[in-house]
C-alpha cells in the first residue's frame, strides 16, 4: 500500500544470500530489472560454497576462488554495483554477532533501503525437498541485521564511531517463499537472470540446460498470474 503510495522504491538495495548463486535463482530477474531501472544493488555473499561440488578429489580452497570469481562475472551480467563473499565455509553458517556485524555493517555502507533474502521459515517445498540449512539461516540473517540492527545506534554502535550512520530499511523482499504475498514483473530480465546463473559454470555439471527449463517453466507460471511473461513471487514486509 505504501510503495502504491509513493511508486516503486528507487533507493539502494542489498542482497544477502548464502551462496554464491543463490541471488540468481531467487532473484535474479528483479535485481537485473531494479538495477536496469538506476538502482544501486550491492550483494553480500555469506559463504564462500566451497562444498559444491560433487567430487571428491575436488579442492574446496580452489573452488572457493572459482566461485568468487564466477560470482563477479554473474554480478556484472546482473548490473550489480558490487559484490561481496565472506570466507564462511559452505554448509557453515550461523547467525552469529560476527555476521550480523558484517551484514549491518554493508546495509549502512551501501545506505540499502532494500534488503532482499530468501525466507527463512520456508522448510519444506512439497515433499520433494527441504530447503538447505544455509539459505534458512541467511534469511534469520538479514532479518535481524535490519531490525534491530542497521537502523539503531546501539547495534554495533563502534561502525557510528568510524564515520557510518544508521540506516532503516523500508522494505525486506524474501525470494524461495511458502507464502509469497508479491508476484513482481520480470518480463525481459528473464534471460538475464539465466545469462548470469550461466557464469556460475561449477556449478553447472550438467549444463545450464536444467535451470533454463525450470527456471523459464517456473517463472512463466509465475508471469501467469498477473498476466505478463516472466514474473518471480515474494514474500515482501513494508518496515516503513
Ligand atoms: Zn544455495
Amino acid at each position: 500500500m505504501a510503495e502504491e503510495a509513493q511508486g516503486p522504491r528507487t533507493g539502494p538495495v542489498l542482497g544477502v544470500f548464502a551462496h554464491p548463486d543463490d541471488a540468481e535463482i531467487a532473484a535474479g530477474g528483479v535485481l537485473a530489472k531494479w538495477a536496469a531501472a538506476g538502482r544501486e544493488v550491492h550483494l553480500l555473499i555469506l559463504t564462500n560454497g566451497d562444498r559444491g561440488s560433487q567430487d571428491p578429489s575436488a579442492s574446496r580452497e580452489e573452488l572457493a576462488a572459482t566461485r568468487r570469481v564466477e560470482t563477479e562475472a554473474a554480478a556484472g551480467v546482473m548490473g550489480v554495483a558490487s559484490v561481496r563473499v565472506l570466507s564462511t565455509h559452505d554448509g557453515e553458517l550461523e547467525n552469529t554477532t560476527i555476521v550480523r556485524e558484517a551484514v549491518t555493517r554493508r546495509i549502512r555502507e551501501v545506505r540499502a533501503e532494500t534488503v532482499i533474502s530468501v525466507d527463512p521459515t520456508a522448510v519444506f517445498f512439497e515433499n520433494r525437498y527441504y530447503n538447505h540449512s544455509d539459505h534458512r539461516t541467511a534469511g534469520w540473517i538479514a532479518l535481524d541485521s535490519c531490525c534491530p540492527g542497521s537502523g539503531n545506534p546501539h547495534f554495533f554502535s563502534e561502525q557510528l564511531g568510524e564515520g557510518l550512520e544508521t540506516q532503516d530499511v523500508y522494505d525486506v523482499w524474501l525470494g524461495w517463499s511458502n507464502e509469497p504475498n508479491r508476484t513482481e514483473d520480470i518480463s525481459g530480465f528473464f534471460e538475464t537472470k539465466i545469462a548470469a546463473l550461466a557464469k556460475h559454470d561449477s556449478q553447472l555439471t550438467e549444463g545450464i540446460r536444467f535451470f533454463d527449463e525450470f527456471l523459464r517453466k517456473e517463472a512463466v507460471e509465475s508471469g501467469a498470474k498477473i498476466g505478463v511473461e516472466h514474473a518471480e513471487e515474494f514474500r515482501v514486509l513494508d518496515l516503513s
